[in-house]
């Protein structure tokens, strides 16, 4: 099966390109370029599926790396659920997806990761699970519940990793903690993304994780120390260090736009979009559960029903995309590249995720004039 998509505004990590075009042949781009050169690729194979993006954005898909569910459901349970979780979010342009579990006890996170597992090897738009705790320091625990936070160690660390069957990417915890840097050690080491967050690392404490395998920051500025003219904190030594990734949920709630331009400036080509999205997510306001606790979620923002702290939020990837544009006033191609090589990169999937060019990935995201998803393709396939 071909398919063929010409007349785009190619936007991504490159560059801008008018009057673009790709062909794409089972689950890769074959071929790309500008103008009529499609044709010929057409007149190859008649049963091509073509499209005629008249002009509009042609963006890679979008990858997010931390987000929790949605269309009133989440990751954290059954695979109806995950699948009706996913289907919201592709719609909105995200094609890969790391699927993150809120702290649990560890029996029902190795259920949970299990779960995950079985539907990464089956779909290749799943890229694995994220952990987000049970290692997590109480002092920063956002939306997770204090009485199942543990400490790390060998014994938990193996039976999540077993688990996981190869599939957990990404896990999120607190270095300072007793056993932390020898749990990013062990995670790094099992090819798991450790990132540094909910946590109270100071500036050298962040260091000393980065230094030990950690390479990315789990939602920049929000449950973690932020910057302190004298206590610079994790955020400020991610700043520092080109290993280091740092995740933004640009909703206009967590973060200010201000702020979200000065993480830009100061760690170019290191800032990933995520969602962080709950089951909230294109399921309206109400109450929810995330793990263990209750949710309010009011005007689309999130808070726990007990305490009010923000929990979760309820964005798209592409409304992070319009965000970053209209409310930070990035350019499009360092938006755009947040949302798609940036993510890619922090998974070392950039060779193959990311970027509209020929050996990638025909993942491809058509939006109109003011970022408005029309069409989306995953592995070659229309969703
Ligand atoms: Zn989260």
């Amino acid at each position: 099966m071909t398919l063929i998509v010409h007349g785009a505004r190619k936007l991504d990590a490159d560059g801008i390109i008018d009057d673009f075009w790709f062909a794409a042949s089972a689950d890769r781009i074959t071929a790309t370029g500008t103008g009529d050169g499609w044709r010929a690729v057409a007149a190859s194979d008649p049963s091509a599926a073509v499209t005629d993006a008249a002009g509009g954005w042609l963006t890679p898909g979008f990858i997010d790396l931390h987000g929790h569910g949605g269309g009133g459901t989440d990751f954290d349970h059954d695979l109806d659920g995950i699948r009706t979780a996913l289907a919201v979010h592709r719609a909105h342009g995200t094609t890969r997806s790391v699927l993150s579990l809120v702290t649990n006890p560890v029996d029902t996170l190795a259920g949970s990761l299990g779960i995950i597992a079985d539907l990464a090897h089956a779909d290749p738009l799943v890229l694995g699970a994220h952990l987000e705790g049970p290692f997590l320091a109480d002092s920063h625990r956002g939306a997770h519940n204090a009485e199942l936070l543990v400490e790390a160690d060998a014994a938990v660390i193996a039976t999540l990793l077993a688990a996981a069957r190869g599939t957990l990417r990404q896990i999120t915890l607190a270095p300072e903690l007793p056993g932390g840097l020898d749990a990013v050690e062990a995670f790094s080491a099992a090819g798991v993304v450790v990132a540094v967050g909910h946590t109270a690392a100071s500036f050298e404490q962040a260091q000393a994780a980065f230094d030990r395998g950690a390479t990315l920051i789990t939602h920049a500025f929000n449950a973690l120390p932020g910057i302190h003219h004298r206590q610079p904190g994790p955020i400020v030594a991610a700043f520092g260090d080109e290993r280091v990734t740092l995740e933004l949920i640009l909703d206009g709630v967590h973060v200010r736009p201000e702020v979200a331009a000065l993480a830009f400036a100061a760690a170019p080509g290191r800032i990933a979009l995520i969602t962080d999205a709950m089951a909230a997510t294109g399921a309206g306001d109400g109450h929810y559960e995330l793990g263990s606790l209750d949710v309010t979620v009011t005007d689309g923002v999130a808070r726990l029903t007990s305490g009010g702290s923000i929990a979760g939020s309820t964005l798209t990837m592409d409304v992070a995309l319009r965000n970053a544009v209209d409310l930070v006033g990035l350019d499009p191609v360092v938006a755009v590249t947040a949302l798609t090589l940036t993510p890619a990169r922090v998974l070392g999937l950039d060779s193959e995720l990311g970027l509209l060019a020929e050996g990638y990935a025909a993942d491809a995201v058509l939006l109109d004039a003011d970022f408005a998803v029309q069409q989306v393709w995953a592995n070659g396939v229309a969703l």
